[in-house]
This record gives C-alpha cells, structure tokens and sequence, in this order.
C-alpha cells in the first residue's frame, strides 16, 4: 500500500472503485457481517460452519479489494459497503433488509 496515501486519496479510491453488482449467499454474508452481524449469528442464520463463513468473508474481501492493489481489511470493507450502498451493494442490501441481525 503506498505509504504517502492520505485519507482523503483512500476515500477516492474507494469511492471509485465499482464493482459488478453484488448477489448471492456470499454477498449477503459479507453486508451481513460489515452491519456488525456477528460470525456465530451468520453460521445459525446460512447453516454453515464457522470456517465457510471465514472463507466466504476472505473471498469477498478478495473480490473487492484485489484489484485495488490495496490489502483487503475488515473496516475497510464496511467503509467500501457504506460507499457503494446505492451502486454495488445496492441489491444484497435489497435482499437482506428483513434478517435479524442480533436474533441469538
Ligand atoms: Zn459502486
């Protein structure tokens, strides 16, 4: 990552960087988790074991952030969410309006 990034060059490229619509179960794992549903809560929900909810996460992170040439961060994924929540991530935000994130 270059190290004479600004915050503000961060939220350009960012802010910039589109990707092909989000969908599917991977997707809504990853704008689960980014509005703080927590992994145990998202193995219940999808019925998968704690280490496909790892892999499914590390593997969006991965879609988003590889070709940025950025290296892919939990935060920074939530703040690229929040950015692109009328673009990108517009219809895996559509699709998952109604789950309970904090139901036990
Ligand atoms: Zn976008």
């Amino acid at each position: 990552m270059p190290g004479d990034m600004t915050l503000s060059d961060m939220r350009e490229l960012l802010a910039t960087h589109h990707v092909k619509s989000l969908t599917g179960e991977r997707a809504e794992i990853f704008c689960l988790r980014a509005h703080g549903m927590e992994v145990g809560a998202l193995m219940a929900h999808f019925c998968k074991s704690e280490s496909g909810i790892r892999h499914d996460l590390q593997l969006m992170q991965t879609a988003v952030f590889g070709a940025l040439g950025v290296e892919s961060d939990p935060y920074l994924s939530g703040l690229w969410l929040a950015m692109h929540a009328t673009c990108c991530a517009a219809d895996v935000i559509a699709a998952t309006q109604t789950v309970a994130i904090f139901a036990a």
